[in-house]
C-alpha cells in the first residue's frame, strides 16, 4: 500500500479525509506520527498559500507525498471574516468554543436573511520531487442563533446547512463529507490523483 502524509493534527479532518483516501489504496499517516516536524506557522494570507506551505514543508522533511488542506469560514455580514483566521478568530491560543461565542456575539443583531456564508477549503498535494496539484471546494451555510448537535468540529455546532435544515453538527458524517467544502476539494483532488501520482513517483 502506498503511504502518504496528511499534513494536519486535526482529528476531525483526519477522520474525514482518511475515509475518502483509503479506497484508493493509500495508507494515511498524520502529522502526529512525525513529532520532529512541530508546528508549521501558517503565515500565508490565502487558503492556497497556507495549504502549500504545509504540503511542501512536510513533503520535503518526510520524503513522502503530502496532502494538506487549509480551510475556514467566510461570513457575508462580517465582510468575509474570519476566513484564513477561522482557527484563531478569538485569539492566538483560543479553542472552538471561544470562536463560536465570538461569532454568535458578532452576529447577534444580524437578521436571518443576512446570516449567509460558506466554508471554503483548498487542498494541495506536493511530492518530494516538486510535482504539485491543488483544488478547492465550498459549502454554503447560514449562522444559527445557538448551539446544536454533537458531530463535526469547529463552527459546525453553530452553523446551519440550509438544504438539510439542521445544524451541520447534527448531520451524519457521511452526509457532511459528501457535500462539504473539504469533501468537494478532495473529490476533485482524487480525480487528478492518478496523473499526479505517476509524475510524483517518477
Ligand atoms: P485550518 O486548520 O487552518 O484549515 O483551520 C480551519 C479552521 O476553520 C478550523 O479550526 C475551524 O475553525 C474552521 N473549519 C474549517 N472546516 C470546518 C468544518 O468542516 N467545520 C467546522 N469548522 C471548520
Amino acid at each position: 500500500m502506498d503511504t502518504i502524509v496528511l499534513a494536519t493534527n486535526n482529528k476531525g479532518k483526519i477522520r474525514e479525509l482518511s475515509v475518502m483516501l483509503e479506497p484508493f489504496g493509500l495508507k494515511v499517516k498524520s502529522l502526529s506520527e512525525f513529532p520532529e516536524i512541530g508546528d508549521i506557522p501558517e503565515t500565508g494570507e490565502t487558503f492556497l498559500e497556507n495549504a502549500f506551505i504545509k504540503a511542501r514543508t512536510v513533503a520535503q522533511i518526510t520524503g513522502l507525498v503530502t496532502v494538506a488542506d487549509d480551510s475556514g469560514i467566510e461570513i457575508d455580514a462580517l465582510d468575509g471574516r474570519p476566513g484564513v483566521y477561522s482557527a484563531r478568530f478569538a485569539g492566538e491560543d483560543c479553542d472552538d468554543h471561544a470562536n463560536n461565542e465570538k461569532m454568535l456575539a458578532q452576529m447577534k443583531n444580524v437578521p436571518d436573511e443576512k446570516r449567509t456564508g460558506r466554508y471554503r477549503c483548498v487542498m494541495a498535494a506536493s511530492a518530494p520531487n516538486g510535482t504539485e496539484i491543488h483544488t478547492d471546494g465550498a459549502y454554503e451555510i447560514t449562522v444559527g442563533h445557538g448551539y446544536k448537535g454533537r458531530g463535526g468540529f469547529g463552527y459546525d455546532v453553530i452553523v446551519i446547512d440550509p438544504d438539510h435544515n439542521c445544524h451541520v453538527a447534527e448531520l451524519d458524517p457521511e452526509v457532511k463529507n459528501g457535500k462539504s467544502h473539504r469533501g468537494n476539494a478532495m473529490k476533485k483532488l482524487l480525480q487528478l490523483w492518478p496523473d499526479f501520482w505517476e509524475k510524483a513517483t517518477k
